[in-house]
């Protein structure tokens, strides 16, 4: 910001007012205290905050208006507040009684009427649960939750959004916010996703997981006309992946956090599973090459905390519920071994998960084992539904070192949707674009 000094720590200003927040009543030792935030841009593009504080504020109140060049003469400069920065700069303008303010009644088109500080969506779990800050995003819609209550007074609604690095990330919109978005703007038979710009936002991990929320000094815009908003659609009408990431996740029947966990794994060969770390899950496409016997399918688990059951001297024992001849459901486990040209994976699928491939309640499979022949028909089931077809598995990582040995529990099996790989191939190699 170009300032020209006036005094002692005292500079003149010449900046548009692009965001001005409302007045902040916080407690400080029993008094009620005011801070009115606001945001300023000057020619050459840089963003200072500038902060009136009580008592100064209501001198001021009525002055400031978004979109107008101010001319601030005698403000003084300071390093930034360590909590809540609205933007990336050391040094915030401070206004006191003495500081002269002027509005310029012509419009200078040489300042810019916004500041972007902009995050993208792969890279912001690099920022989670800072308290220092506060982000940018911009994004395509893919996805709005119903109103959620939560405690007494607040109201909150999730959103799924996607940048151009195909990421998705899942954004809590809380509050006077939950209306932003209504029904009219989304309409998910078609391909069309509003453009959402949000600022002022606080970027949180649960689980590993990193989402953005709003606060205080958010805003958030909805298919704003500018350049960003005209760029992010040019490339949405373009990018035929995006398209498809789009439809597929809208397509999706598990939940908003499953769905973007699927949607954001991570694309390994087999041969770099054993490496991966710090990624929610990894996609792989590999063909099942090697199915183990079936006498160990079925198990036995305590239908209270559904684990596996162990006899002792004939006598259904849990150990973890500390019951004996406890009732037990049959549960699926199904081993197999997958392969794709760099590798292959010991993989399990648990009882849901196997049921579902399987098309089969492990009622029915406990029920044919019992039969004659029965181990040769649950085979002929398993070799049906599995043997040899190529599936994208979605794997959590190896938690501790890779052993070959252990079998890996597979989340989700997908059917493999060959133009997505292809689009997503040719995008690898051309470079343009890192998952
Ligand atoms: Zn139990």
């Amino acid at each position: 910001m170009h300032l020209y000094p006036c005094g002692v720590r005292r500079y003149n200003v010449k900046a548009r007012l692009v965001r001005n927040y409302d007045v902040f009543n916080y407690n400080h030792r029993g008094t009620t205290k005011q801070i009115w935030k606001m945001l300023f841009v000057d020619v050459e593009g840089e963003c200072v905050q500038c902060t009136i504080f009580s008592p100064h504020v209501e001198n001021f109140l009525g002055m400031f208006h978004e979109g107008f060049i101010y001319v601030l003469r005698g403000v003084q400069v300071v390093h930034a507040d360590a909590n809540n920065k609205i933007v990336p700069n050391w040094k915030q303008m401070t206004i006191t009684s003495t500081t002269v303010v002027i509005r310029e009644e012509h419009d200078d088109l040489a300042i810019p009427t916004f500041f972007y500080n902009l995050v993208a969506f792969n890279r912001f779990h690099v920022h989670a649960n800072r308290t220092d800050m506060v982000f940018d995003a911009t994004g395509l819609v893919l996805y709005v939750s119903p109103i959620e209550s939560v405690g007494q007074n607040s109201v909150k609604r999730d959103l799924a959004i996607m940048d151009k690095t195909l990421t998705i990330i899942k954004f809590t919109i809380w509050n006077e916010f939950v209306h932003i978005l209504d029904d009219g703007h989304l309409n998910t038979e078609a391909d069309f996703c509003p453009i959402l710009f949000a600022c002022g936002l606080h970027v949180k991990s649960f689980r590993g997981r990193t989402y953005l929320t709003t606060g205080f000094y958010s805003r958030i815009y909805v298919n704003k006309v500018d350049d960003l908003t005209t760029s992010l659609s040019t490339w949405y009408e373009s990018d035929k992946l995006a398209k498809k990431r789009v439809a597929c996740f809208r397509s999706t029947p598990f939940s908003l956090q499953s769905s973007i966990d699927i949607s954001n794994a991570h694309r390994v060969r087999l041969a770099s599973f054993h490496a991966m770390r710090k990624v929610q899950y990894c996609r792989v496409i590999a063909n099942t090459c090697h199915l183990e016997h079936v006498d160990n399918i079925i198990y036995e688990a305590c239908h209270r905390c559904l684990k596996k059951v162990n006899s002792f001297h004939g006598v259904p024992t849990c150990e973890s519920c500390n019951i004996t001849d406890v009732v037990t459901i049959p549960r699926l486990l199904v081993r197999i071994e997958i392969c794709d040209r760099s590798g292959t994976l010991k993989i399990t699928m648990l009882h849901d998960l196997a049921q579902l491939i399987l098309g089969c309640p492990a009622t029915d499979i406990k029920l044919i084992l019992q039969q004659p022949n029965g181990r040769k028909r649950v085979m002929e089931i398993l070799v049906s539904k599995l043997g040899y077809k190529t599936f994208c598995w979605i794997i959590p990582p190896p938690i501790q070192d890779f052993n070959p040995e252990h079998s890996y529990t597979v989340s989700y099996v997908l059917q493999v949707d060959w133009a997505e790989e292809c689009m997503w191939l040719t995008k690898f190699y051309e470079g343009k674009f890192h998952n």
